[in-house]
């Protein structure tokens, strides 16, 4: 199974639709090992009907990511006594990034609004967001007003990552603004339509564009649990945006090369030069180790870095699915 190709029938149905008030949000929400999660998450999101605009139906799709807890049955138990959920159950823990895709091919609502479980999404914040949506807005940002929710350690190295990022890349992602955002089916047809493997969504979000307006919100702690992303995964998802997405990190090696060979030259000068005028004395010790060493050291840089766009071409070329789905449970078949 993979989430590749573009469902021309669906996107027609779409069009047929689309004088029609705009009324089905699917909620995706990737989740793992977070069976004291779900049904506060639920909770939340019932009590929030009164507060939905006129006609508006919300409907949430689990992805189980390969919990190795009671995640799966409490969700199972769940979608049997609710009309309005339903799960698909991922083969193992592919990672919230891949769930998330899963999530937006089975997703079937007009727009989809991809949500973590632990409440730190506030679902306070939906109302606003699916007004603008009905408004005219394709994508409805939402931005953290604050992150009071998130460690100091997280929040330095996020502001970090953004800095590089949108420094080296083309099309900048937003500072304060996660997966939480709400899609228009159009929006989310063009990225299932995108078949690359290595995806920080966040980034493919940025890079679509559409109409897009924002809602604040303020980002809580967690609601029950610690992070499942560690500073490990981030790392490695940080490295998949940057890598993913752009090339100047290759092509600033043309520039460096060629300063540096432009600098070889004129040095080769004037030793040969020195050589001629002055002779040949034998110091040149510590000259010849600094250039070796530094030489080798960027060598291994400027591969490292070719390296790492090498890795990601060749599992882009394998061309294996993004994810696996073991069962789902409350889909229409
Ligand atoms: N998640 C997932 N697969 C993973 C790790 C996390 O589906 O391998 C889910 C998790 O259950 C939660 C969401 O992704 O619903 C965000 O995770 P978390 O709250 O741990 O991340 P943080 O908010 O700390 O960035
Ligand atoms: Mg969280």
């Amino acid at each position: 199974m993979s989430i590749v190709a573009l469902d021309t029938s669906k996107s027609r149905d779409h069009r047929a639709t689309d004088q029609l008030p705009r009324s089905r949000v699917t909620l995706v929400v990737p989740v793992y090992n977070e069976e004291r999660a779900i049904l506060p998450f639920v909770e939340a999101i019932e009590a929030l009907r009164p507060d939905l605009p006129e006609g508006v139906r919300l409907d949430i799709l689990f992805v189980n990511d390969g919990s190795s807890d009671g995640t799966e049955f409490v969700i199972r138990s769940l979608v049997a006594r609710r009309e309005a959920l339903s799960l698909v159950n991922l083969s193992r823990n592919f990672g919230k990034e891949a769930a998330l895709c899963a999530g937006l091919e089975y997703a079937r609502g007009e727009a989809v609004v991809p949500m973590d479980v632990d409440l730190q999404d506030d679902p306070a914040a939906l109302p606003g967001m699916i007004g603008l949506w009905r408004a005219g807005a394709e994508v409805v940002n939402a931005r953290r007003r604050n992150r009071a929710g998130d460690s100091w350690m997280k929040r330095q190295t996020a502001r970090g990552f953004y800095r590089v990022y949108n420094r080296i890349s083309d099309h900048p992602m937003p500072q304060d603004v996660g997966d939480f955002r709400l899609l228009d089916r159009k929006v989310v047809d063009v990225l299932l339509s995108m078949k690359e493997r290595v995806r920080l969504n966040k980034a493919l979000f940025a890079w679509v564009g559409f109409r897009t307006e924002e809602v604040l919100f303020d980002r809580p702690g967690r609601n029950a649990g610690r992070t499942r992303l560690n500073y490990a995964r981030l790392w490695g998802l940080a490295l998949d945006g940057i890598f993913g997405s752009t090339t100047k990190p290759l092509r600033c090696w043309t520039y460096i090369g060629s300063a540096i060979g432009l600098m070889s030259l004129l040095y080769a000068a004037w030793v040969f030069g020195a050589t001629l005028v002055y002779g040949n004395p034998v110091p040149g010790y510590a000259s010849t180790a600094i250039l070796i060493l530094g030489f080798g050291g960027l060598n291994l840089i400027a591969l490292g870095i070719i390296g790492e766009y090498v890795g990601r071409i060749l599992t882009e070329v394998r061309g294996r699915p993004l994810y696996v789905v073991g069962s789902s449970a409350g889909l229409p078949e």
